[in-house]
């Protein structure tokens, strides 16, 4: 198994996954919204279905054939729920959710022909528990526990594994930017985690290394809080 699309992977938590998983000799296309010019890396707007249809394309041409695919991609949304605008509403559903349906429904039937595949969902703890003023993306990133859960057992008889990380707070720009835009900044979010730090979006990555292996391969539909005990209390 070589071959991993690595969605959000211009940046934070995707960034890390794919440099690991590149150092370990994986064979990786990258993909964010910035102009990259490499050939292991595609800019798309996953928001955008023509843009998501020509990642598609490219992972085919550039992978061959996607054997792993990590949905990291995501943006999160500290709002009331009577101030998110209905262009919010389908931003969010669509890079959160609708982009990783779409993309595991593409590439699930080659996992299928080949009888091998993983698939790592990148969640947030947020969908595990819930959040206040951020109801969009709590219930986006609970939607992939969903489609996880039920796609290990569909997927379960085909030697493709379907798996969810819930991190917590991870330092990452994502992370800076959301302790701006809340009431909360990063010194009172500390207090409230067990372990009194973020995660290092390499420890992610760790995680995702060992889901994507072959000692991993009993493990499917399963969530997985990385949250430095925040989930706990
Ligand atoms: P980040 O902002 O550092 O990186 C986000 C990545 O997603 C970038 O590569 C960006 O280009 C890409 N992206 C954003 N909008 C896109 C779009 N419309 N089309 C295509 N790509 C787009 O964020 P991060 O902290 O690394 O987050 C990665 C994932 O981890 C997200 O799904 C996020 O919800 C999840 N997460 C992060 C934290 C945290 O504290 N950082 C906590 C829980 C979950």
């Amino acid at each position: 198994m070589q071959n991993v699309l690595v969605t959000g992977s211009s940046s934070g938590i995707g960034l890390a996954i794919a440099e690991h998983l590149m150092a370990l000799g994986y064979k990786v296309l990258t993909t964010g919204r910035r102009q990259i010019e490499r050939p292991d890396y595609f800019k798309a707007d996953l928001t955008k279905r023509g843009e998501l249809d020509a990642l598609i394309n490219y992972a085919e041409k550039y992978l061959g054939c996607v054997d792993i695919l990590v949905n990291n991609a995501g943006e999160y949304l500290y709002a009331p729920v009577e101030k998110v605008s209905q262009e919010e509403l389908l931003r969010l559903a669509s890079l959160n959710f609708l982009a990783p349906y779409t993309l595991v429904s593409k590439l699930v039937p080659d996992m299928k022909k080949n009888r091998r595949g993983r698939i790592v969902n990148i969640g947030s703890i947020s969908g595990a528990v819930g959040e206040a003023n951020a109801s969009l993306y709590s219930a986006t990133k609970s939607a992939l526990s969903g489609l996880t859960k039920s796609l290990g057992l569909e997927l379960a008889q085909d030697n493709i594994t379907v798996n969810l990380i819930n991190p917590g707070w991870v330092e990452t720009p994502l992370a800076d930017m959301a302790c701006e835009n809340s009431e909360f900044d990063k010194d009172t979010n500390l207090e409230i985690i067990p372990q009194k730090r973020f995660i290092e979006p390499i420890e992610v990555a760790y995680l995702v290394e060992y889901l994507i292996s072959e000692k991993a391969k009993g493990i499917t539909g399963q969530s997985i809080n990385l949250c430095a005990g925040l989930s706990i209390g």
